[in-house]
């Protein structure tokens, strides 16, 4: 993680609490020729043949995953996260990501051809076809900061787009790593990464940037689609959430104690997706805490479950943990700081107020508050009890039941009998509902927020003038009322025909 100064992010290792050095912040006022330069670059980029671009994006591709060591390094000594974590969640799914849409994406940047009426429209063709936005200006949280900015980068560059990638002042280093492959893997500028914290952000978004995609802090998205708004640029907000899990009386254990606790732990629960509240049927309950508390107990801090970002994420975890405890929430496991650095360990606690901000707000640690329902109509009225929604996750046997309750849940991704794991991927849709934010990152609805539908009209019928322009003559409302006729179910073809035609002999007579 890392402090910001003005001019300097100052560098500290969460899991010392220690400063390691520092990094210079890209100059507000070079941010604008940034963008210009990027601009310069898309404009050659999307000149060039898709199989090109195709050619040179799959060898971006290898050179991250050739780095992949390195990267994982960077991310333990940035953020402290444990290397089997780093290598998991934002290398492998590295190779899935580009897999997926070097796949995909000629046919999804295949023009669409319209079925036109050759009687209303003749000689008349036309196709949609997805075009470049230009500049997408890519605003990254630290929680990912490997894996989150290439979710974005691979399909944008594919369409044809140019980024300004800024990354978050908490992983500079793992940005400036990435900007060293884009440096050597792809064409001068066709990425740009700006270095800092919120003024970056707000003079990435100024510099007229044609897109911008923020994933962060509902405060920061908040201010960011405002930003975005008094420049008419679009946005897209990927954004916190309060997760529920669902477990069933009839789920099968251990899976859905291994599942949650590692959903609710992993990456420190600094995770959008993170299961941050479980809802328990009241018949299992006290099996199912017993044994999330000893799974959690089993967790080792610093291996398994990294440190926070930083001392105000711990302050706040810690704080969450507190009230709730004060207004008579178990503590089960965990509670309080330990070691050096930012650890927190996990948490686990039941009878947690429902108002509490542990409850309601998303915590972003490892802190895991379990509450019990009596029936299922309950529970999905608990998980619907949230501002947010992103992910929900329903754990039985019976999957065509867990499905029916998950699909219930205002959210954009349910799970049934996992949890999580399904951001990354290229080909599944990633977005929330409500406070979680807007827009969606993967699959085709994602591509379709960094390009523009371009509708092509091509005439080839070589006439004088069309039937419907001027002048506008009783013959033309005839020969139209008669088309419409004939097309109304349950019109009159007789007379829709007569009426067309008679039409059409008058217009050509000029009535
Ligand atoms: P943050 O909002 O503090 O910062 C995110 C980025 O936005 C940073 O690069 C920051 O410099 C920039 N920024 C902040 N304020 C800005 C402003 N006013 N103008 C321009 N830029 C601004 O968030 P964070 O702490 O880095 O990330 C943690 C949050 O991100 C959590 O809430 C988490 O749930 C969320 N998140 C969501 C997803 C998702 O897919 N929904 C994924 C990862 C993280």
């Amino acid at each position: 993680m890392s402090r910001l100064d003005p001019h300097a992010l100052v560098l500290i290792d969460p899991r010392s609490g220690e400063e390691v050095g520092s990094l210079p912040c890209t100059p507000v006022e070079a941010v604008p020729d940034l963008v210009r330069a990027a601009r310069e670059a898309g404009v050659a980029w999307r000149q060039r043949p898709l199989e090109e671009r195709i050619g040179v994006v799959r060898g971006l591709g290898n050179a991250i995953l050739a780095r992949g060591a390195e990267l994982v390094a960077m991310l333990g000594a940035e953020l402290g996260k444990p290397a089997g974590e780093a290598w998991t969640s934002e290398i492998v799914t590295m190779g899935e990501l580009f897999d997926h849409w070097l796949a995909v994406i000629e046919d999804e940047l295949e023009a669409i051809p319209l079925e036109l009426n050759p009687l209303n429209y003749p000689g008349k063709q036309i196709r949609v076809e997805p075009e470049a936005l230009g500049v997408i200006g890519l605003i990254m949280p630290w929680n990912y900061p490997v894996h989150l900015p290439m979710r974005t980068i691979v399909p944008a560059l594919l369409a044809g787009n140019a980024v300004v990638f800024k990354p978050s002042e908490h992983a500079p280093r793992c940005g400036a790593l990435l900007a060293e492959v884009f440096a050597a893997a792809l064409p001068a500028n066709l990425v740009v990464t700006v270095q800092g914290g919120p003024a970056q952000g707000a003079a990435v978004i100024d510099a007229g940037v044609d897109k911008v995609i923020f994933t962060g802090s509902g405060a920061g998205g908040r201010a960011v689609a405002a930003r975005a708004a008094q420049h008419l640029i679009p946005c897209a907000l990927e954004l916190g959430s309060k997760d529920a899990a669902l477990v069933l009386h009839d789920a099968k254990m251990p899976r859905a104690v291994e599942g949650i606790v590692w959903g609710a732990f992993h990456n420190a629960g600094q995770d959008c997706a993170s299961v941050e509240r479980v809802l328990v049927d009241q018949r299992i309950a006290e099996r199912f805490v017993a044994d999330v508390v000893k799974a959690a107990q089993a967790l080792r801090v610093g291996e398994d479950v990294g440190p926070l970002v930083n001392e105000a994420a711990l302050n706040k975890v810690h704080a969450q943990v507190q009230e709730a405890v004060a207004r008579g929430a178990v503590l089960h496991c965990g509670g309080a700081p330990t070691g050096t650095g930012y650890f927190y360990p996990a948490t686990v606690l039941t009878n947690v107020p429902l108002d509490c901000a542990l409850w309601r707000e998303e915590t972003f640690g490892p802190v895991l508050p379990i509450a019990v329902f009596t029936s299922e109509e309950e529970a999905v009225t608990m998980a619907n009890d949230s501002p947010y929604g992103l992910c929900v996750s329903v754990w039985s046997k019976d999957v065509a039941r867990a499905e029916a309750l998950a699909l219930r849940v205002r959210c954009g991704v349910s799970f049934v009998n996992n949890c999580c794991f399904s951001g990354p991927m290229g080909g599944a849709a990633w977005g929330g509902r409500g406070e979680s934010g807007y827009g969606a990152t993967g699959s085709r609805w994602g591509l379709a927020g960094l390009v523009h539908p371009r509708t092509v009209v091509i005439d080839r019928s070589g006439g004088a003038k069309e039937i419907w322009w001027f002048p506008y003559t009783p013959a033309l409302s005839q020969m139209a009322s008669g088309l419409v006729e004939m097309g109304r179910s349950g019109g009159s073809r007789l007379a829709g025909v007569k009426n067309t035609l008679g039409g059409l002999l008058g217009r050509w007579k000029k009535t």
